[in-house]
């Protein structure tokens, strides 16, 4: 009788639980897509098994031996409990597989093979009224097992195995709060089946399954953590996430990754500053394409769209759809806007083979063709390329394949100012390499650190040997990489390299650029403060590329201010390219701020720039970046003869 009770309220408590996960994932609508339909339908098998269950309680075999309606009560519970629960494991192992992007498709070889266990024990379940190959009630009213049941058993342990197996296999893929989730369920279910094992009559495994799930759910199905606040599409945290699964799982798919190239522009135009406004201007045909949970949008000029065992003849056809969508102008408010998209097919794991090489991809600048914005299949060699120069940046020590050129800068009146040094790499395999190719994959990978240590330590080197001062080189530009400056101990670390050489700090001007001042200006600030409070100087370099905040930037307290080349191409196509840069040097003196121009290629050029009186000048006109013996040679020969007789 008290064991007849306790199934009873264990029965109803699993009930409970498997009602209301069911309608809270109801009501939260996620229900289309397939992971979310195998909890719904993980959810209703428990839901049935603790009904079978409080039924078998009520109508306990026992007592009503002889109750025809009963005992046929009781074998239609017990019937529909092994013709589901049978499917438990199963479903989780499908369930597993889909969080880890394995395909569940029947149509892949390997999955139908793994299902066959299922379809087997599942067709010995649903037959047994026939065969009572699984269970049967003899003359006595008694339940008798078979060795259907034990095969069951197996079959499910196989399963929970497999389960573990793939969980253990994407590990590295599946974000922390997932990951406690996922033990958090094989614990309990392992615990409530060895009880039930042990004393067949606290029959608590369907409860502590229900349990489990519900702490799957309140994780793995609820995605808050893999979506930004208001944005309704997947982050670029999800984004590796899901694609290092895929890769490290084998599935093939397509990405598709449509990239804004005139956001900023979009933004300042109709966005009022909102971060958000081309996600609102085409999330709507975004979604006409493909569901809503196949789009990242790892950046906010980027989307990436994937697509899962699609023919190429269907994403032919998408890709054509979609550059011919981007021709057309977009509404948004009382506006009429034209997007510059570049749509960018790609295949994994054939053309992108790591996590690494798909942000590559989405976080460096393409270059394109005039004209050209649809890149596929061989356009995409960059990519490939990536693995390769990671590979030289990483042997670029050991091999010396760095070195550090100089390109001068001058007084508008031809005299020498200062120089800037940059980095080149010459690979015994690649051959020479540009920063612009490798800095990205250097900060990537971690090994930007590095390279800026050691041109800092060459400059400082150089400035020890006195030739600089001597040609009146009166300060020494140093790049510094976006990343580099927020570290932690990166004052530090510079304090610590020019010391080593005591040279004057008044002659290294670091260089850091608008794009990071745009994130947090509050490191930043700092980390400037106190190495102005050393003695270095500071420049802003690329000014008027970004979108950033003029004010925060001008607060920085830096001493030269370097506008981008394309501001100084843009004033001789333009009038209105004239204008903008009239007015970021009027803009730049009322700062009291120094200027220099980079990218000076023509004396036209020049001539411009002394009109609007701007205060040094960098650039191909003067000299290209060049070796450092060959920069010596320079200066002492402008030194001697000055720059005019050249
Ligand atoms: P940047 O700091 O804007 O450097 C100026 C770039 O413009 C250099 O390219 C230089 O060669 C080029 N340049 C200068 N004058 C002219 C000109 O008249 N016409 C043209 N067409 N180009 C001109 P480079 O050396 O290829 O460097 C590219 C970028 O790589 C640099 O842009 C900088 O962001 C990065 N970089 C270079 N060296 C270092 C380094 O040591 N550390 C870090 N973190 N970044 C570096
Ligand atoms: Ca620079
Ligand atoms: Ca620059």
């Amino acid at each position: 009788m008290l064991n007849q009770s306790f199934a009873l309220g264990v029965g109803i408590s699993s009930m409970l639980i498997c009602v209301v996960n069911l309608i809270y994932t109801l009501i939260l609508k996620r229900t289309d897509k397939l992971q979310n339909r195998l909890f719904v339908a993980i959810l209703c098998i428990l839901l049935i098994n603790s009904l079978t269950n409080i039924f078998s309680s009520i109508y306990s075999s026992e007592l009503h031996a002889s109750d025809g309606i009963a005992s046929f009560a009781v074998q239609g519970a017990r019937y529909l409990y092994f013709a589901t629960h049978t499917a438990l494991c199963p479903f989780f192992f499908y369930y597993v597989s889909n969080v880890s992007f394995i395909s569940t498709r029947l149509a892949n070889r390997r999955f139908l093979l793994l299902s066959l266990p299922f379809f087997f024990t599942e067709l010995l379940a649903i037959t047994n009224p026939l065969t009572h190959f699984v269970w049967k009630i003899d003359t006595d009213m008694q339940f008798q097992r078979n060795w259907g049941e034990f095969l069951i058993y197996i079959v499910a342990l196989f399963y929970y195995v497999l389960s573990m197996i793939v969980i253990g296999r994407t590990w590295q893929f599946i974000s922390k709060k997932r990951r406690t989730a996922l033990i958090f369920f094989i614990t309990i279910v392992s615990i409530g089946i060895i009880v039930q094992l042990i004393n067949k009559y606290i029959k608590v495994e369907v409860l502590a399954e229900a349990v489990g799930f519900t702490g799957v759910m309140m994780s793995v199905e609820n995605e808050d953590d893999r979506m930004d606040f208001g944005m309704g599409f997947y982050n670029r945290t999800a984004l590796g996430l899901d694609i290092g699964g895929c890769l490290q799982n084998e599935r093939k798919l397509h990405i598709l990754m449509i990239r804004i190239q005139n956001y900023d522009l979009v933004n300042r135009l109709a966005g009022e500053g909102e971060a958000s406004t081309v996600t609102d201007i085409i999330s709507d045909h975004l979604t006409s394409i493909v569901k809503r949970y196949y789009i990242y949008v790892p950046d906010k000029n980027t989307f990436i769209l994937t697509l899962y065992d699609k023919s190429e003849e269907y994403v032919d056809t998408l890709v054509g759809e979609i550059k011919k969508r981007f021709e057309e102008p977009w509404d948004y408010k009382e506006y009429s806007i034209q997007l510059d998209a570049l749509i960018v097919l790609a295949e994994i794991p054939k053309q992108i083979r790591s996590t690494a090489e798909l942000f590559y991809m989405i976080d460096n600048p393409i270059r394109t063709k005039e004209g050209k914005n649809v890149l596929r299949g061989d356009d995409l060699s960059f990519i490939m390329r990536r693995q390769a120069v990671e590979d030289a940046v990483s042997r670029g020590f050991a091999e010396n394949s760095y070195e550090v050129y100089y390109q001068p800068t001058y007084h508008l009146n031809g005299k020498l100012h200062g120089a800037e040094a940059l980095i080149r790499m010459h690979d015994k395999e690649l051959g020479n390499l540009y920063p612009d190719e490798f800095i990205p994959i250097a900060e990537q990978s971690g090994l930007i650190d590095d390279i800026d240590e050691f041109v800092l330590d060459q400059v400082c080197r150089f400035l020890k040997t006195g030739i600089p001062a001597k040609y009146g080189i009166d300060n020494i530009n140093v790049n510094l990489s976006v990343l580099q400056c927020m570290r932690p101990g990166f004052v530090e670390s510079i304090k610590e390299i020019v010391n080593r050489y005591s040279v004057d700090r008044r002659k290294i001007n670091f260089e850091i650029t608008e794009s990071i001042a745009a994130d947090d200006y509050e490191t930043l600030s700092g980390v400037i403060r106190e190495l102005k409070k050393e003695g270095f100087l500071f420049s802003m370099d690329d000014y008027g590329t970004g979108y950033s905040n003029v004010s925060a930037v001008f607060s920085l307290n830096l001493d030269v201010i370097k506008i981008d080349k394309s501001i100084l191409w843009g004033a001789e196509k333009s009038a209105m390219g004239k204008v903008i840069l009239e007015n970021t040097i009027r803009m730049i003196k009322q700062m009291k701020k120094k200027i220099l121009v980079e990218g000076v290629e023509t004396e036209s050029q020049i001539r411009l720039l002394e009109e609007m009186k701007v205060d040094y000048l960098q650039g191909f006109y003067f000299s290209k970046p060049v070796p450092k013996s060959d920069f010596v040679k320079l200066i002492a020969k402008e030194n001697m003869f000055g720059r005019k007789t050249d």
